[in-house]
C-alpha cells in the first residue's frame, strides 16, 4: 500500500508560526478562514509568515499529535507499506523539509520527501498513491478531478476546507483517520 501525506496542518501544527507572524506585526491573531491568506491577512502578517517559513522556525513547528511520529515510523517499518511525504510549500526547500521531519522524530529518508515545482495534484497523480491525506482545498479538488484517492483532515483549525465536507471522507485528525481506515492499529506493528 502506498500512502502519501501532506505536512502542514496534517502532521505539523501551523498555529505557533501563525501566532508568531501576528505577534511580529503587532496584530491580534485571527483564525485562517480562507485558503488564500493574502485575501484575509494584513500584508505584514503574510510577509512575516514567508520570512518565518524560510528561517529555522520551520524546525520549531510542533507535530499536531505527539503519537504521530511513532505511528508513521511503525508504518515505514512494514514491508507492505510505502510512505511518502508530499508538500507544496511556496519556498521549495526539500532539504529543510526533510530535516524538519527528521527533527520531529520521523525516520524517513530524503527520497521519501517531495517538495518540488508543479501542481501537487499532478505530482500525486504521477505518484499514484492508494490514499493521500491533505487539508488543502486546492489540492483536494485537484485530487478529486484527477482520480487520486484522497481523505481530508478537517477540524476547527481548518475552517477553509469545511465547504468540501460533503464531497469526500474526512476526519478531524490523522490518527483517527489511520485507525478508522484500518491502515494503522496498535496490533499491526506486531506482525
Ligand atoms: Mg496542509
Amino acid at each position: 500500500m502506498k500512502i502519501t501525506f501532506d505536512l502542514d496542518d496534517v502532521i505539523f501544527n501551523m498555529k505557533p508560526l501563525f501566532h508568531e507572524a501576528f505577534n511580529k506585526a503587532g496584530i491580534p491573531y485571527k483564525k485562517n478562514t480562507n485558503w488564500n491568506i493574502a485575501e484575509i491577512y494584513d500584508e505584514n502578517v503574510c510577509q512575516n509568515l514567508i520570512d518565518l517559513w524560510s528561517s529555522d522556525a520551520l524546525y520549531r513547528m510542533p507535530v499536531l499529535d505527539p503519537g504521530i511520529p511513532y505511528i508513521l515510523n511503525s508504518l515505514m517499518k512494514r514491508s507492505d507499506m510505502e510512505i511518502l511525504f508530499v508538500t507544496e510549500r511556496r519556498l521549495k526547500q526539500p532539504e529543510k523539509t526533510f530535516m524538519q521531519l527528521r527533527n520531529a522524530g520521523i525516520n524517513c529518508s530524503y527520497n521519501q520527501v517531495y517538495d518540488q515545482e508543479g501542481l501537487k495534484s499532478d505530482i500525486l497523480r504521477d505518484i499514484r498513491p492508494d490514499v493521500h491525506f491533505d487539508d488543502s482545498p486546492l489540492v483536494i479538488q485537484g485530487c478529486l478531478l484527477k482520480d487520486v484517492p484522497v481523505i481530508m483532515i478537517s477540524n476547527n483549525s481548518t475552517l477553509y476546507n469545511h465547504y468540501l465536507r460533503g464531497q469526500l471522507k474526512h476526519y478531524t485528525n490523522l490518527r483517527t483517520a489511520l485507525f478508522k481506515e484500518g491502515i494503522y492499529s496498535p496490533n499491526s506493528i506486531k506482525r
